[in-house]
């Protein structure tokens, strides 16, 4: 997707601080971090949302990647991991990503 942000900094088209890459994703932390641990985890091809997602091993990769960044970060056993799925629900980068933050008080129902 050429204009898509995500497709560029996969591509390294566009700078970003990156925490995880593999075959199939890769992390890198969030332009406006809203926690002191924000990580971006992203498929490598363009999705545009989770509702699109048909690969339950992608799925999977995205999910356990998540838990491991919070986890190598120190937060393992206090994270939240959020997908925006649709304008509706806050999403505003229309490529599949999971949010994972950390490192302070979460508050219940979110906004
Ligand atoms: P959404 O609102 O779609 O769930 O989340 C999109 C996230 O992408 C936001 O938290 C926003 O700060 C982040 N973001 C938008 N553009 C860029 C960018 O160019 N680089 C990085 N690292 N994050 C971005
Ligand atoms: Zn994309």
């Amino acid at each position: 997707m050429a204009e898509c942000i995500f497709c560029k900094i996969v591509a390294k088209e566009l700078p970003s601080r990156l925490v995880y890459e593999d075959d199939d994703i890769i992390a890198f932390n969030d332009l406006n971090a809203r926690a002191p641990l924000h990580v971006l985890v992203v498929p490598r091809r363009h999705v545009e949302r989770l509702s699109d997602l048909d690969d339950a091993a992608l799925a999977g990769k995205l999910a356990l990647a998540a838990a491991r960044i919070a986890r190598d970060a120190g937060h393992g056993d206090n994270f939240r991991l959020v997908v925006n799925n649709g304008a509706g629900a806050g999403q505003s980068v229309f490529h599949l990503h999971f949010h994972v933050l950390g490192g302070r008080q979460f508050t219940w129902p979110p906004g």
